[in-house]
């Protein structure tokens, strides 16, 4: 298993390792921890570099793999270096706008949650918008303005974010944890979940910042029907 050095502390930009496996064409690293987000629950993968045996190799893509974290190079790596130890460093500029982006989609969810029992159906997160959909059958003009001028009424209150584990029992007794549609987290005898305090608490396996005066301005940028119930709603942040 890799060690997820991103929960410990989402703000680590740069972390050592060792290797563990090396992909058969030497194109990708599995290590012992780090600090690279697999994508998933719509963020994306992190980028960035590992420095080995003096060489710098850029890190294209993160994923995951039976409880291992991959990390696919921009070359091959030469042979015989399993074991070895290594630097690796995020690109950071990409991971804080991702989550920002993130965290944003939770306010903006806590809100319409609140307001108008939306559920999410999907959602996706990029480093300049973010988008998700949810269960808001009646959307119109004057709910986008609301959900966009209450979000950052709650964005000024400077609310802090907490990410923490729960166990079953613990979550039996939140039925708001579960917020996206006909989906439940991975079953597991703790589940991480992210509340932003005072206005929300999830399920998410992501990164968050640390408080949510960080997202500054939410701009609702658009929106679009995706079916009769899922409403799609695209965001910026300034
Ligand atoms: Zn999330």
């Amino acid at each position: 298993m890799t060690e997820k050095l991103y929960y410990i502390d989402p703000y680590l930009q740069e972390f050592e390792a060792k290797i563990v496996t090396i992909s058969e064409d030497r194109l990708a690293v599995a290590l012992d921890r780090s600090l690279f987000f697999t994508p998933g629950g719509g963020q994306p993968t992190d980028t960035g570099t590992l420095t080995i045996d003096g060489e710098i190799y850029n890190v294209t893509e993160a994923y995951s793999s039976e409880g291992l974290t991959w990390h696919k190079l921009d070359r091959a790596l030469p042979t015989g270096l399993k074991g070895q130890s290594l630097k690796g460093a995020l690109d950071w500029e990409r991971r804080y706008a991702i989550m920002r982006h993130h965290t944003a989609l939770h306010v903006l969810n806590g809100v319409a949650y609140l307001a108008f029992g939306a559920l999410v159906t999907g959602g996706q997160i990029y480093t300049d918008r973010a988008r998700i959909d949810l269960t808001l059958e009646d959307l119109n003009p004057e709910k986008v303005a609301y959900i966009e001028k209450e979000s950052n009424a709650i964005i000024a209150k400077a609310f802090d974010t907490i990410p923490r584990l729960v166990t079953q029992e613990e979550a039996a007794t939140m039925p708001e944890l579960v917020r996206t549609l006909n989906a439940m987290p991975p079953q597991s005898e703790k589940m991480r979940v992210v509340e932003i305090a005072g206005l929300d608490r999830q399920f998410c396996g992501g990164t968050h910042v640390a408080n949510i005066r960080e997202l500054g301005t939410l701009k609702v940028l658009g929106t679009r029907s995706k079916g009769k119930v899922n409403k799609r709603i695209e965001i910026g942040l300034e």
